[in-house]
């Protein structure tokens, strides 16, 4: 098959099926797109961002990469959420990673997967700056625990970048947030890193992390 016809099929009955529901969905949509909400997440194919929070179009803005990472050189990631703050005006820029990331595990593991290992250096990062706490967590939950930290550091990394700190400085409402989707439930947990103003920062992120800390504390078994 080289058409992809199946796929094509699947998307005339989809426009089908929503325009039946909702008549002059997409002539309406044609106008203006409003979302409320920057999505940055991971582009694995089990964490479908529109689906798990049931968006429909011109809801959600979204930014997917290997892992959800936010560098602070990363012009497509950054020119996302410069268009998402200063011309879309969304309200909440959420940072969602999920559980059993590929892209973490090849960061725990130093494992090779190509020139992706130069991306998944950012999340090795993480790795070793929470390396000493890391060790202390039972190996089964240690994927999961930087999965949760990787979240809290790229959410912090929102919160550095010039284009949120000037929205920020000009008064701008504008929510940072770090999720965790469970693969294994389909459920999205708040990591507890919301941040809504600059000094807020770095209590928001000392708090979330001391949640991370927490929590893995908690699976491990008793002495
Ligand atoms: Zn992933």
């Amino acid at each position: 098959m080289t058409s992809l016809q199946e796929l094509l099929d699947n998307n005339r009955l989809w426009a089908k099926k929503m325009e039946a529901a909702r008549p002059g969905f997409f002539t309406r949509l044609l106008q203006q797109q409003a979302p409320q909400y920057l999505w940055i997440g991971c582009a694995d194919s089990r964490v479908p961002a529109n689906d798990l929070v049931d968006l429909a179009p011109g809801e959600l803005f979204v930014h997917r990469n290997v892992a959800n990472v936010v560098v602070h050189s990363d012009l497509n990631c950054l020119s996302v959420i410069q268009f998402a703050t200063d011309v879309l005006q969304v309200k909440h820029i959420i940072v969602v990673g999920h559980s059993q990331c590929s892209g973490v595990i090849a960061a725990l593991e130093d494992r090779r997967v190509g020139l992706a290992d130069n991306w998944i250096r950012h999340v090795q990062d993480v790795r070793n700056r929470h390396a000493g706490w890391l060790d202390t967590v039972p190996a089964a939950s240690r994927v999961n625990a930087l999965c949760e930290l990787n979240v809290v550091e790229q959410a912090l990394n929102v919160c550095q970048t010039t284009v949120v700190q000037d929205a920020w400085q000009r008064g701008q409402e504008l929510v940072v947030h770090g999720w965790v989707y469970g693969l294994q439930n389909g459920l999205l947990q708040d990591l507890a890193m919301t941040v809504s103003r600059l000094d807020d920062t770095g209590v928001a992120y000392e708090a979330a992390l001391a949640a991370v800390h927490a929590r893995y504390a908690l699976a491990e078994p008793a002495p």
